[in-house]
């Protein structure tokens, strides 16, 4: 006799008791506004069991073209508390955190609870911020991206996947105008400029404010998205290393290859953070030890830290044996703690 039908009943055709690993999984959804709010509908329509919304964004009458959480009457709230309640009236079976400020603001404790993260934010420096952040705690980063008709998808794993910054869409060094950018100051569509390269077929963006918009590409975004995230928490198919970009105007997808960068600036650490038990002489300095972590990591201005501490130049290294140290640089963008231990 078969099983009474539940809520999940036709998914569970396509993937069975795993549907028991969506209910355990949780995801952090940063940005929970156009991309991010399909996402989150689709998330807690499969039955992942916990959802945590990061927004700082209250809502507006112009987000109500393409955002499908909020309603006029949601006009001037968080968006995150309108789009939890509705989740919840969809899905009364999961559990939903919220946080209403930056996503650099959030405790990182939900960062290191989540399986995977996924990214709906409309400004580059907050994915730049989110990658290293999932690939400092070795976690799935789905990021999307949308520009009127123009959108794309890339999904990180830590150290088997490229990541945004193995090939960023635009040099790091290019100050980015945020969206939320003051009216009347230019900005530059870096989407429209990529498509150009890519499919030739689009002119020179005019600087506008805001970017063009609508709820379609937000919804084949936000699925994808959702959907390569249902398929890392399922271990379902093959998570391809690139990148898709999504043409809607003409109906042009295009899969680009990307390996992963061994020198990458952020994911290339995780090659190095193999051997993170570093064979030191106790009678050598700070000075000298920072030598030889320079070579190691290829960069200079490195200081080391002990604790909340960073230690002196002077220090020898004796009482630090068996101890995890850190090690800070700008370029490495993120501290990497490594064991020293006795050498011989
Ligand atoms: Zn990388």
């Amino acid at each position: 006799m078969s099983e009474t039908p539940d809520r999940y009943d036709r998914q569970k055709r396509l993937w069975g008791k795993k549907q028991e690993l969506l209910r355990n999984a949780t995801v952090l959804i940063a940005g929970v506004g156009a991309t991010g709010s399909f996402a989150a509908v689709d998330l807690a329509l499969a039955g992942v069991g916990n959802l945590i919304l990061i927004d700082f964004d209250t809502v507006e009458v112009s987000n109500l073209n393409r955002q499908l959480l909020f309603l006029e009457k949601d006009i001037g709230r968080p968006k995150v508390y309108a789009a939890a309640e509705k989740l919840k009236k969809l899905n009364p079976d999961i559990s939903i955190e919220t946080f209403f400020g930056r996503i650099e603001d959030a405790p990182l404790e939900y960062y290191e609870k989540s399986n995977v993260i996924l990214s709906g934010l409309d400004n580059y420096e907050g994915r730049i911020w989110l990658n290293n952040i999932a690939v400092n705690y070795r976690k799935v980063l789905v990021d999307g991206g949308m520009d009127g008709l123009f959108g794309y998808i890339q999904v990180i794993i830590p150290g088997k996947t490229a990541c945004l910054l193995c090939y960023p869409l635009i040099p790091v060094n290019i100050p980015i105008p945020k969206p939320c950018s003051p009216a009347g100051r230019e900005r530059m569509s870096y989407f429209q400029l990529k498509a150009k390269d890519i499919f030739g077929k689009l002119t020179p963006p005019q600087p506008q404010e805001p970017s063009p918009a609508v709820s379609t590409m937000a919804t084949i975004i936000g699925g994808l998205m959702a959907n390569e995230t249902l398929r890392v928490l399922l271990n379902i198919g093959n998570i391809k290393s690139g990148i898709l970009f999504i043409y809607a105007h003409s109906l042009d997808f295009v899969w680009i290859d990307l390996n992963r960068r061994p020198d990458c600036p952020v994911c290339g650490i995780i090659d190095k953070i193999q051997e993170f038990e570093l064979p030191i002489e106790p009678e050598i300095t700070i000075k000298e030890l920072k030598k030889i972590l320079c070579e190691k990591f290829s960069t200079k201005d490195i200081e080391v830290i002990y604790g909340t501490h960073i230690l002196d130049d002077s220090k020898k290294l004796d009482d630090l044996i068996n101890k995890e140290i850190g090690v800070i640089s700008k370029d490495l963008r993120f501290p990497i703690y490594i064991k020293l231990i006795k050498k011989g």
